[in-house]
């Protein structure tokens, strides 16, 4: 009587087993929405692997691989002809204002997102103007780049931006005890920066408070290093990256000790001085002396500590460059402005090219010479190396000049490899975001950069850009065009 319930049993069990076999063969056919068909792929970790199919489904990518090993059904995915082309993962600008010119910030996200930068970092910041932007971004992920930020600069008194004059808008807040630095970071970690970035002018007691509290946080604590400080005691402090390799100069110089003591002494006199000139002030004393008695013994034991410690460097070289190199007056450049939303665009125009117009100081020259040196120096000590403008100071078009900055690391003795890999692995990794971005490898954020050309060959190719995936949407030639025309035509 019991045997047609087991019969009954077993061949459901039959079925059931049958059913998901079934199902998982056909689990195993993808359905992806992108198909980017025989492209070359480059990224930091694979270098280039030629001639792959990759498949991007929902905002990941899915598999890569050669077109006759893939299985997938491309019925209702957009296909894209890779041939001759290539795939690089989307770029970051790691050093960005989106706050420092208020016409312009509109259209920064535009501008990004034209470029094929999908993700920035913002580096300084009154909150209630950055914090909506993030607020934007993460509520349009696929039409805008990723936002990292870290609010207001954490400085010290007297203040450099304190918003005294147009150069110096008011981007920091000041802190004269511990008390007020554990202060300013507790709030800004209460709004939920990103990072923290502490400024030039604090005591060494305030920036080591600002530290334990960012490192308590668990999020990475850049900036300046202090005009108080050597750099080699910031960065044992727990200092995680240093912007513009700023007072580096001061620290390899071969009388360091004396420059620190001098500066500490300018810097109690200076008390009741305004910031931005004490600050001036400090760098006319000491930039150029410093420069011409570089100490390679002394700048191997700098460059050793910033290695072993981790701290990283975010040369911006765009900004470093531009009063020597002038290249903001290339006709490319002033190209870039017309996708510049007006006033910007009639006064960039002007301004760059009176600036132009004057002739380049000495010690400008002799400075962007110290700093071209020394990222070969930050490679060669395998210092960690991010890729960042300080757009839109200084005439710097956002997006436009994440392509320069990249030119510019090239030339200073990064292979094209390590500069791409300078814009994508490494600030993800920056961000502890390695597992889920900058790579092109199955299972991480569809993030991605088609160019018609090798940047491999020739890392101005970065600019050749046939097509943005941002968030797993395709933004194609004609959609990329159609931003700037919409950026041009705004007055
Ligand atoms: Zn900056």
């Amino acid at each position: 009587m019991q045997k047609p319930s087991y019969f009954c049993f077993f061949s459901l069990l039959f079925l059931l087993s049958c059913n998901s076999s079934k199902m998982a063969r056909t689990a195993a056919i993808i359905t992806p929405d992108i198909v980017i068909k025989n492209v070359h792929v480059i990224d930091a970790k694979n270098s280039l692997r030629t001639n792959m199919t990759v498949l991007v489904k929902g905002n990941k990518i899915g598999k890569i691989g050669k077109e006759n090993s893939l299985k997938y059904n491309g019925d209702k995915a957009k296909v894209i002809d890779g041939k001759g082309k290539y795939l690089i993962p989307g770029l970051w600008d790691a050093h960005v204002h989106l706050a420092f010119i208020k016409e312009l910030t509109p259209a920064m996200f535009d501008l990004f997102l034209a470029h094929g930068i999908t993700s920035i970092r913002d580096t300084g910041g009154q909150l209630p103007l950055v914090l909506p932007e993030r607020e934007k971004a993460r509520k349009d992920p696929q039409n805008t780049p990723r936002v990292m930020l870290a609010g207001p600069l954490l400085d010290g008194v007297p203040t450099v931006y304190d918003g005294s004059t147009p150069n110096n808008p008011h981007l920091g807040i000041g802190a004269k005890t511990v008390a007020e630095a554990n202060k300013n970071a507790d709030e800004m970690i209460a709004a939920k920066v990103d990072l923290l970035k502490a400024y030039e002018m604090l005591t060494p007691e305030a920036f080591k408070a600002i530290l334990a509290k960012g490192n308590a946080a668990g999020i990475p604590i850049t900036g300046h290093v202090p005009l108080s400080m050597d750099v080699i005691e910031a960065s044992n402090a727990g200092m995680s990256s240093m912007e513009h390799l700023r007072n580096l100069e001061f620290a390899c110089s071969s009388d360091w000790e004396d420059l620190l003591a001098k500066r500490q002494k300018m810097l109690f006199d200076g008390q009741a001085e305004v910031g931005s000139t004490l600050r001036r002030n400090i760098h006319t004393a000491q930039r150029i002396h410093a420069v011409e008695n570089q100490d390679p013994t002394r700048r191997a034991k700098v460059l050793s500590v910033l290695a072993e410690n981790e701290t990283w460097q975010i040369p911006t070289m765009s900004i470093m460059m531009a009063g020597a190199k002038r290249f903001n007056v290339r006709p490319d450049w002033l190209e870039s402005f017309d996708l510049l939303p007006e006033p910007v665009r009639s006064m960039w125009r002007t301004n760059a090219l009176k600036f132009a117009e004057t002739p380049i100081p000495e010690a400008t020259t002799a400075y962007a010479n110290w700093f071209f040196e020394m990222v070969g120096h930050l490679k060669a000590a395998e210092v960690d190396i991010m890729a960042g403008t300080d757009c839109p100071i200084f005439y710097l078009t956002p997006g436009y000049s994440l392509h320069e900055e990249l030119a510019l690391l090239v030339q200073g003795g990064l292979t094209p490899l390590e500069a791409i890999e300078a814009a994508t692995t490494k600030p993800a990794e920056y961000f502890n975001m390695e597992n889920e971005l900058g790579l092109v490898e199955e299972g991480m954020l569809a993030d991605l950069l088609l160019l018609d050309d090798n940047p491999l060959a020739d890392i101005r190719n970065t600019l050749k850009i046939n097509a943005v995936i941002r968030d797993g949407k395709l933004h194609d030639r004609a959609a990329l065009d159609a931003i700037k025309a919409d950026l041009k035509t705004d007055k």
